[in-house]
């Protein structure tokens, strides 16, 4: 499992966060997937009431926040940005869309 990222390039237009890992491989993480699947207190709490997280598929990332070397804080541009996103949970959603290169 890839464990620290070497680049990461935001493709607004295509709303693909590229995320460029030290092993070599490479994962693109469609921004509607990133925020349909934030971890925050509020978004898991939704999770367990069994609401279903309405994301629209034009939503697109607005700042990325490095949270010291482990991850990232992702603001969307619907307003919501508190969830945090370690480098593990990333790849471990990046291994769902694609297998490692
Ligand atoms: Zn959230």
């Amino acid at each position: 499992m890839p464990a620290t990222p070497e680049a990461l390039t935001d493709h607004s237009a295509s709303g693909v966060l590229e995320v460029r890992w030290s092993d070599g491989s490479v994962h693109e993480l469609p921004h509607a997937l990133l925020r349909r699947r934030c971890r925050c207190a509020a978004c898991e709490q939704q999770r367990r009431s069994g609401a279903t997280i309405a994301v629209a598929e034009g939503v697109r990332l607005t700042a990325l926040h490095p949270i010291s070397n482990q991850g990232l804080n992702l603001v969307f541009s619907d307003g919501h940005g508190r969830g945090i996103y370690p480098w593990a949970y990333l790849a471990a959603l990046g291994a769902e869309l694609s297998p490692v290169a």
